[in-house]
């Protein structure tokens, strides 16, 4: 995952919801992140924190939303909150299927 990359498409996200709603200054950005989704919170931050310099999201915190794995097995139907990347049904061998997990969205902003 290119962390800053990311960040730089948030930031982008963020500014553009601002303009549309004739803010000009961002106070918080919301983010939703699956534990599947590969991303680093500390880099995410690292690269936000310094692309945000001179941008009206200058003072703008992230904050971030952890989605936890949760798989439902293709056998026996129960739901599952998975651990250690073991997609194997602790009660029937059955095959977890992912439910989510893999979430990267950025699920608010908060404009002044
Ligand atoms: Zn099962």
């Amino acid at each position: 995952m290119h962390e800053a990359a990311l960040a730089e498409n948030i930031l982008q996200i963020a500014q553009e919801t601002a303009a549309a709603s004739h803010a000009h200054k961002i106070s918080a950005i919301g983010l939703k992140l699956g534990e599947m989704s590969g991303v680093e919170v500390e880099a995410l931050n690292f690269s936000f924190d310094v692309l945000k310099k001179n941008t009206p999201a200058a003072e703008a915190e992230l904050k971030i939303t952890r989605v936890p794995i949760r798989a439902k097995c293709n056998k026996c139907g129960k739901t599952f909150t998975v651990a250690h990347y073991n997609f194997f049904c602790p009660e029937c061998d059955g095959i977890l299927i992912l439910q989510s997990g893999r979430e990267l969205l950025v699920e608010f902003v908060d404009c002044e």
